[in-house]
């Protein structure tokens, strides 16, 4: 289990008041970037077989010309950036990228493989001010197809649980043609046991196509779910999500190329990781113009994206845009009779910060707590 430390809960609050102030902005603005993926590297250490995001020659962006973008993406008023790969952890300068992110009051996230993270490296990360981690592992035992295993991860897991001061996500995944959907559960499982997060989702098969899960696949996914000890977890409540694992297709109005950004290693942004190419214009040359054009314009993969944290952002417009239908989709009533019983962190902040509530009182604590978050 992670230690106790009075340094470990003062950044853990403070954390937690940056994250609100990111939900607090988002709420208010539809012109900013809520998130941007920035990949550093495109050279990766392993080689799955499913992937497209990496080669095995590429040399890291130059960190100056990261620190750049960072600029650029902090003058659009980005909020969040994850930096991606690739295999991040090759990039020489990472701790230096990190504390870049956080110098212009960004909050700083990466994703990576784990195999390269030591002790040394992990006490890097807490002094370059890194907020959260996520690692994919994919399978018990390494197979063809994948080498993020338990196995091979299991003691950068424990230095994580042990010296890390900034939460770690466990990601797994299951598909309706994956064949040990046992192994997201085992992998959960110890996530847990050792005090890190553990998150699962839901693949496409090879051919890009949804099926609905099995009832086995289906339990599996509930039971990681019930894992988790948090408070809200969009996984929960992700209606998007709840559909494609019935087969169901989506309709929903997806904001990339707005409100999340993908920057690849040429400095272009594009929609996400699934759709390069649109609109592929240099950062340097993006608008706010750009953001809420894109923004708007509609995709035609919607109905079978299982983009996780670009859907957490078409949440957050949804709440802004009209906060009363999207409670009602987010947090349906099981009973139609009785409202549903919102979790506490959305209750407080639908009523400091959603305009429906609009009583005098509400209006007089809606503008405390933009100015406790110092948002104009
Ligand atoms: S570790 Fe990640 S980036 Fe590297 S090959 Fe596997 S999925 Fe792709
Ligand atoms: S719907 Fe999904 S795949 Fe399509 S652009 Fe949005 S995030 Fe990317």
């Amino acid at each position: 289990m992670p230690r106790f430390s009075l340094r470990r809960t003062a950044k853990r609050w403070h954390r937690t008041y940056r994250e609100a102030r990111m939900v607090a902005l988002a709420l208010k603005s539809p012109a900013h970037p809520v998130l941007a993926h920035v990949v550093v590297t495109r050279r990766c250490n392993l080689a799955c077989t499913y992937c497209n995001e990496f080669d095995n020659f590429s040399q890291p962006v130059p960190t100056a010309e990261l620190i750049h973008r960072i600029d650029l993406l902090a003058a659009l008023r980005t909020t969040v950036i994850t930096l991606t790969g690739g295999e991040p952890l090759l990039h020489p300068q990472l701790d230096e990228i990190i504390r870049s992110i956080r110098r212009r009051g960004i909050i700083a996230v990466l994703v990576t493989n784990g195999y390269l993270l030591t002790p040394d490296r992990i006490r890097g990360f807490n002094r370059a001010g890194l907020d959260r981690m996520q690692i994919s592992v994919d399978n018990v035992l390494p197979d063809e197809a994948s080498k993020k295993s338990l196995k091979v991860l299991d003691q950068k897991l424990r230095w994580l649980a042990e010296f890390a001061e900034f939460p770690v996500s466990i990601h797994s995944v299951v598909g309706a043609h994956t064949d040990r959907p046992e192994d997201a559960l085992t992998i959960a499982r110890r996530a847990t046991e050792l005090g890190l997060i553990s998150t699962a989702g839901i693949v496409h098969d090879d051919s890009g196509r949804i099926e609905p899960l099995s009832p086995v696949h289906r339990r599996v996914l509930e039971q990681i779910e019930g894992l988790s000890k948090s408070r809200f977890s969009f996984a929960r409540h992700n209606p998007w999500r709840a559909n494609l694992v019935r087969g169901l297709l989506n309709d929903w109005h997806c904001t990339a190329g707005g409100r999340h950004l993908y920057i690849c290693e040429n400095g272009l942004v594009h929609y996400c990781l699934a759709q390069r190419g649109y609109p592929a214009v240099p950062l340097a040359q993006y608008t706010r113009e750009d953001i809420l054009r894109e923004s708007k314009a509609p995709k035609s993969c919607t109905p079978y994206c299982t983009i996780f944290c670009v859907q957490r952002v078409a949440a957050l417009d949804e709440l802004r845009n009209s906060p009363r239908q999207a409670l009602v989709r987010l947090f349906p009533a099981k009973n139609p009779e009785t409202p549903a019983a919102l979790p506490l962190p959305i209750r407080v902040l639908s009523a400091l910060l959603l305009p429906s509530h609009d009583a005098p009182s509400g209006r007089f604590f809606r503008k405390a707590a933009l100015r406790f978050l110092r948002i104009d």
